[in-house]
């Protein structure tokens, strides 16, 4: 193994650039800003695509499939849609290549130009809109609950794996409803279906909210989303959630036959989350050893190494091992039996450290003898020997216990880092000293939230669902405000 990674405290975003090379999660390719997912990481997006998947369908979502291209004259239809994404866009002009006349190689054919540009999708709501009109007739039509699972290519000018890449994965619902308070509620619904996702499953807590007038979806009238927070006190947005009103219906004319016989534009969402969600899980949880992964989305949950001399000590520890990985399996719990000759137990010992294996059991000669296993875990690094008939129901435990105590230990540093300010020199000075998510008063203008982010380099990250309203005043202006919203620096 190669040497150790940089401190989180040292410069925390080498240690995550270090981090996801070294654990395989991904790397760099030769396109810019474009990644290679490793196939440990991919194992991980897997896991997460499965429970999503699970969840969009459970609330009564179907998976199809739209075209990667779409034509720039439907991009163009809807106005503030296509300002937003005009500057991120890949353009597709010729479709052939050939070899130059004077030799110097192959060259794009000139001839071959195509008649409409072809933009390489940003997010889909113009093709699928477009589809929409074909589909949607009547009030019996509606709801249609739509998911794709696919690629989408932003130019993104400064990308990190993960976090932001110019082709990323992801999944992006389209839904279309008969009434706007049906749009609003699976807005929502989506938005409350991410951070059970986040919570439950990521073991990251989130806050829900919805985004200012500034920071809204290109073309939406509402956009609800869920911020969590990484270990260096900087935000992240972990998925958002749409209400995207009639405007699409409106570009692509998608009417619906009412049922008191009127005509009516159809209401719209789109909501999506990405494979930053993979970045998200490191940040949260990692620590200066490696990777610290939840149990619910780790590929490999229980590792067991055997400490040997002499292929013939392996078997028999192998003998003894056997039957543990069967019950184990049975249990659903992923195991694997590292039993390669060919790495030294010490070597294998950092491997899965490294990569957040949330168990690791360990036996030799010893432990043979005493009829035990040494177990380790990987969320506290605490050691402790185990009897052999106890094992099963200690790992069953600990698959619970390791999932709730990361949780808990990002949910205490989140609450730590909630501070509530009255004055800017006050958000100023908590910025620079500490971070998190900074709570004041705002006067709802796009005036007083571009100043502070030019000056601050703060966003508002979103203003909270889940807080009361509090009469205040806007820490820059005086004017009266009826609700904190949260501030911080983010990725
Ligand atoms: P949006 O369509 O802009 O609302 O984005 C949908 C989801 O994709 C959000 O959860 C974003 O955090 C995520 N996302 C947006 N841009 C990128 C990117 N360049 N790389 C990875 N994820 C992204």
């Amino acid at each position: 193994m190669s040497k150790k990674l940089t401190k989180r405290s040292e410069d925390y975003s080498k240690w995550y650039n270090e981090l996801v090379v070294k654990a395989d999660l991904a790397e760099n390719s030769g396109v810019r800003g474009c990644m290679v997912i490793k196939p440990y990481g991919f194992a991980i997006w897997e896991k997460m695509q499965a429970e999503l998947d699970r969840m969009f369908k459970e609330t009564g979502h179907e998976n199809a499939y739209f075209p990667l291209f779409i034509p720039k004259s439907y991009l163009s239809k809807e106005a503030s849609h296509v300002a937003g994404f005009a500057k991120e866009c890949a353009v597709v002009t010729h479709y052939r290549l050939k070899n130059a006349e004077d030799g110097s190689g192959i060259i794009v054919d000139p001839d071959a130009k195509l008649e409409e540009e072809l933009i390489v999708r940003p997010t889909s709501e113009t093709i699928i809109w477009d589809t929409y009109r074909k589909w949607i007739q009547s009030y019996r039509d509606l709801p249609l609950l739509i998911n794709q699972w696919a690629n989408v290519v932003r130019w993104e000018m400064r990308t990190r794996l993960f976090l932001r890449t110019a082709e990323f994965l992801w999944q992006e619902g389209h839904t279309a409803h008969a009434t706007e308070q049906e749009a609003l509620d699976e807005a929502e619904q989506m938005m409350n279906v991410y951070a059970d996702f986040a919570e439950n499953h990521m073991a990251m807590p989130v806050i829900k909210g919805v985004k200012t007038e500034s920071e809204r979806f290109a073309g939406a009238l509402e956009t609800y989303c869920i911020e969590a927070l990484m270990q260096d006190g900087k935000a992240l947005q972990a998925g958002t959630s749409h209400f995207l009103g009639q405007n699409f219906a409106k570009a692509f004319d998608v009417k619906f036959a009412t049922k008191e016989g009127g005509k009516e534009y159809v209401w719209a969402t789109s909501w999506g989350v990405s494979t930053r969600l993979m970045g998200a899980l490191v940040m949260t949880h990692s620590d200066d050893n490696g990777l610290v992964l939840p149990p619910k989305l780790a590929p490999i949950q229980v590792v067991i190494i055997p400490i040997y001399k002499g292929l013939e000590q392996l078997d028999v520890i192998s003998e003894r091992v056997k039957p543990l990985v069967a019950e184990l399996r049975s249990k659903g719990i992923s195991v694997k039996y590292d039993d390669r000759d060919t790495h030294k137990p010490g070597f294998k010992f950092n491997a899965y450290e490294l990569k957040g294996v949330p168990v690791r059991l360990a036996i030799g000669q010893r432990d043979m003898d005493n009829g035990t296993y040494e177990l380790a875990r990987r969320d506290t690094l605490e050691k402790m020997t185990i009897p052999m008939d106890e094992v099963v129901a200690k790992i069953e435990f600990l698959m619970v216990d390791i999932q709730n105590n990361i949780y808990r230990k990002a949910a205490d540093y989140r609450k730590e880092h909630i501070t509530l300010v009255d004055t800017y020199a006050e958000f100023k000075e908590v910025l620079e000293e500490k971070g998190g998510f900074i709570s004041a008063h705002w006067d709802g203008t796009i005036e007083t939230e571009d100043r502070i982010k030019e000056e601050t380099k703060a966003t508002i990250r979103c203003i909270p669902i889940d807080v009361e309203t509090e009469k205040g005043v806007c820490m820059i202006s005086g004017k009266p405000s009826e609700k904190r919203v949260l501030f911080a620096k983010a990725y």
